[in-house]
């Protein structure tokens, strides 16, 4: 069975290094990677190639840098060339990106099988580019495997019980990356640090490009700063609009990080702060509290299990949320994402699936 997985950007990568690592095991898989170049530089992919051992992709793209449309555009155009040259039983696509979309897209007007890794997942908010590729790359897909039994819910709200596709829940890929390399030695160990500092990450589109947003987020953290170190290892986008608009940072800020310095940081911090979908689970599933700088969120269980917080981009709302959290101990113990085993659920329903056509 020969499955063509498209990968562009730092989460997927990490999702890739729980399920590309099960395809391995078995024979009668052969996972063929595309690589669309939508992250690119060492910190923001290689060190996860490296680190986390994706096979290295077959076909490397360098799409990156442009609007959403052309970006999309250009990825659907090569894709299809790889098709057509590849011819896969199925494509695989993760998440919510214009990589994810662009694949499904190509994929299905060829009558390939497409199957979504991470669906069913809601925001509600339609202003997000990941809103939209994630609601269109469901509607296409006909293996649908949901991280969360909301996300199965959110489906069949929408009427995916009445379409030709699978949908199943099988827990999250990325419970599953956390357990296994969060064992793994630390051997790019950049950052020695105690345990006194909140980690903080920054990059969602709707906080980088809101001028009012980025300034109150950054100007609650300068006031965090006083009292507690904040450490925060500073995405690209969020480094250049910093930069363009001169606004000054009083935290310690680091390069990105790598996925097991990641695992390790949050581990020892104290709480977590950020507006990164990925690592609100990661805080979670490490006994970490998050607050978390959006209005809402698609993991809505962690709300519900009072060990995330949504604060917005309100100054006051951050200072005083990581305030009340900073000494508390974290208080749960309920298996939200799957446990660990989404790669081989995963894996065993396709295999299942496909011996049945062949
Ligand atoms: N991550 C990392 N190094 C960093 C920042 C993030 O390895 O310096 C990991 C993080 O642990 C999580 C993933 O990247 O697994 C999340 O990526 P991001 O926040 O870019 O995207 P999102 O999850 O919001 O889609």
């Amino acid at each position: 069975m020969k499955i063509l997985t498209i990968l562009g950007a730092r989460p997927q990568f990490i999702k890739a290094g729980a399920l590309s690592r099960e395809f391995s095991k078995h024979n009668q898989i052969d996972e063929v990677i595309v690589h669309t170049g939508q992250h690119f530089d060492k910190n923001m992919s290689d060190v996860f190639f490296d680190e986390m051992e994706i096979p290295k992709p077959k076909y490397n793209l360098g799409i990156n840098s442009l609007t959403h449309g052309a970006m999309t555009g250009r990825m659907i155009e090569e894709i299809e060339k790889i098709l057509f040259k590849e011819s896969p039983d199925l494509l695989l696509v993760y998440g919510d990106t214009n990589s994810t979309l662009a694949g499904a897209l190509a994929a299905k007007k060829m009558h390939i099988p497409v199957a979504h890794v991470e669906a069913g997942l809601r925001s509600f908010n339609m202003k997000m580019p990941e809103e939209i590729n994630r609601i269109l790359t469901d509607r296409i897909s006909d293996y649908l495997f949901c991280p969360t039994e909301q996300s199965f819910e959110n489906l069949k709200k929408e009427g995916f019980d009445n379409l030709e596709n699978k949908v199943v829940n099988v827990g999250d890929v990325m419970n599953d990356a956390v357990l296994f390399y969060s064992m793994k030695p630390n051997e790019r160990n950049i950052l020695k640090l105690d345990n006194d500092y909140i980690l903080c990450t920054i990059h969602r589109q709707e906080n980088t490009d809101d001028i009012k947003r980025l300034t109150d987020i950054i100007s609650a953290i300068n006031e965090l700063s006083k009292s507690v170190k904040v450490l925060i290892p500073l995405h690209p986008r969020t480094k250049q609009k910093i930069k363009d608009l001169n606004i000054k940072v009083e935290a310690d800020i680091v390069e990105p990080v790598g996925y097991v310095q990641m695992l390790n940081l949050i581990k020892n911090s104290r709480l977590v702060l950020t507006d990164s979908g990925g690592i609100q689970k990661e805080a979670y599933i490490l006994k970490k509290y998050c607050v978390t700088l959006r209005n809402e969120t698609e993991w809505v269980e962690l709300i519900n299990n009072g060990v995330n917080v949504l604060v917005g981009a309100d100054k006051a709302k951050i200072i005083s949320a990581v305030r009340d959290r900073l000494n508390a101990s974290f208080n749960s113990d309920v298996n939200l994402y799957g446990g660990g085993t989404a790669s081989k659920k995963i894996i065993d329903y396709l295999l299942s699936d496909f011996k049945c056509k062949f």
